[in-house]
This record gives C-alpha cells, sequence and structure tokens, in this order.
C-alpha cells in the first residue's frame, strides 16, 4: 500500500509581470488501488498540478506538501521522482528527434531499475506493448513523437506507462483528440494497468467521456486553482449534466 499526499500546495509561475500563483492550495490523497478523476475547465490548473508534482522546473512551489508514502518528494529530482514510482504523461507529449521510441522506452527502463533490462524479454514486452496499444512494430524505430498523430502519441504514453510499471500515473487528458477506437485502447491499457493491484492512478481529463471506460473511485472538480468538490462516480454525471458554471461562480 503506497499513499501519494498532496497538501496545501501552492504553485506559481514566472510571467512578464512577476510571479502569477496558479495553484492555490491543493488538496489530495491517492492511495494505491485507487482511481481519482480531475475535472475542471481549461486553465484552471490542472496541468500545472501535473507538472508540479513530476518536478517540472518551470513551476515554483511556494508552499505545501507533495508526499509518497510520507516521504517528500518536492525534494526529489526529476529522476528519483520517477524511480520513487511517479509517471507523468504530459498533455502535450514533447518531440525527441533522432531518439527511437525502442531506444528510449529503453534508456526509461535502464535509468528506472539501474541496470538495463535483459534484451530478449525486454523486446518482447516492447512489442506486446505496442501490439496491445495497436502500434506496429515498425512505430519502434520512429523518433519518439515525431509526426506522431495525436492518438499515436496518447497510444505511445500508454505503452510507456505499461512497461515502466510506477506506484502511481498521473494521466493529463490522455483522452484529448482520440477518435472512439482509440479512446477504448488508450483505456483499456489504463485500466489494465490499475488492475494490476496496487496502483494509483490520477486521471486529469476535461470532458466526461473517457469516464465511461474508466471508472473513477472519485471524482474532483477542479476550479481556480484547487479542489472545489471531491465526490464518487457520480459527480462526474452532474458535471456532465450541468457543467461547471456553479463552481465556476462559487470561486470568483
Ligand atoms: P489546465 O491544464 O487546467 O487547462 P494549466 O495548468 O495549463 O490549466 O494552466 C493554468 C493557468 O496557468 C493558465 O492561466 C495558464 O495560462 C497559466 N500557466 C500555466 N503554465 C504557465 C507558464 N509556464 N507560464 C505562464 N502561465 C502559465
Ligand atoms: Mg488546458
Ligand atoms: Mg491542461
Amino acid at each position: 500500500m503506497s499513499t501519494l499526499e498532496i497538501r496545501d500546495l501552492h504553485v506559481s509561475v514566472a510571467t512578464e509581470d512577476g510571479a502569477k500563483e496558479i495553484l492555490k492550495g491543493v488538496d489530495l490523497t491517492v492511495k494505491s488501488g485507487e482511481t481519482h478523476a480531475i475535472m475542471g475547465p481549461n486553465g484552471s490548473g490542472k496541468s500545472t498540478l501535473a507538472y508540479s508534482v513530476a518536478g517540472h522546473p518551470k513551476y515554483e512551489i511556494t508552499s505545501g506538501s507533495v508526499t509518497l508514502d510520507g516521504v517528500d518528494v518536492l525534494d526529489m529530482t526529476v529522476d528519483e521522482r520517477a524511480r520513487a514510482g511517479l509517471f507523468l504523461a504530459m498533455q502535450y507529449p514533447v518531440e525527441i528527434p533522432g531518439v527511437s521510441v525502442a531506444n528510449f522506452l529503453r534508456a526509461a527502463k535502464t535509468a528506472l531499475d539501474g541496470e538495463a533490462p535483459a534484451l530478449r524479454t525486454w523486446i518482447k514486452d516492447v512489442n506486446g506493448a505496442l501490439e496491445r496499444m495497436t502500434l506496429d512494430r515498425t512505430f519502434s524505430q520512429r523518433s519518439v513523437n515525431e509526426g506522431f498523430s495525436g492518438g499515436e502519441k496518447k497510444r505511445h504514453e500508454i505503452a510507456q506507462l505499461e512497461l515502466l510499471n510506477p506506484k502511481f500515473a498521473i494521466l493529463d487528458e490522455t483522452d484529448s483528440g482520440l477518435d472512439i477506437d482509440a479512446l477504448r485502447i488508450v483505456s483499456e491499457g489504463v485500466n489494465r494497468f490499475s488492475q494490476q493491484g496496487d496502483r494509483g492512478v490520477l486521471l486529469i481529463t476535461h470532458y466526461t467521456r473517457i469516464l465511461r471506460y474508466i471508472k473513477p473511485d472519485y471524482v474532483h472538480v477542479f476550479v481556480a486553482g484547487k479542489v472545489a468538490e471531491s465526490g464518487g462516480a457520480d459527480l462526474a454525471e452532474e458535471l456532465e449534466a450541468n457543467g461547471y458554471d456553479k463552481y465556476t461562480k462559487a470561486a470568483v
């Protein structure tokens, strides 16, 4: 059993007009075995939360804490966070020209484990993970994210998730830009991951449609830099029906 705990997190970014506070006291606890959906309007700070937990240097933590089983995550380097078991699938995955998917995955696995994976089983694992994401084998020779379609980027992220097998996955709008088939394939990948047992998922989304495939244990409404409301899966249905209005108005 593991616990990822975010307490009263305040985060700012540097802008031309000085520091701007984006996260204004986020409280969230995710335990292994749980799937949490974070839903909120554009610009509410959902990606900022994901990047802050993952350790992106652009985001300055001004107060609050993030701990993994009581250990301070904010004190860790990005690599240390990954080794501690945190994984972030970004809303806009970055292109890495000249680095093939195969080499990228192997380097990531090697960095996590401290040793290179045994080649024969690894190649089998990679091919299996790509296949389950309906990416063909030639995909592994392409440069990471270069010229990938929106759907290929997301399916590649989920193949990574499966291969790297973290304790906690933060999936930032993994559903955006997916057609209905890709949405189902990606969702099935996330479900396989969370059903491995003691895995935690923080699913950030703008739309409720992915929640037809991935059943969250908890739903959080994220507005103006913090959690405005938390509930069960039925909260997503309420949002589907009524939108974020009630919460955005209350936040002003
Ligand atoms: P969401 O993912 O919920 O759409 P974001 O976290 O991307 O929201 O953005 C929240 C707010 O923070 C937005 O107003 C955005 O413009 C601002 N913001 C995020 N990152 C930066 C940055 N690096 N520089 C300046 N402003 C930023
Ligand atoms: Mg957005
Ligand atoms: Mg975002």
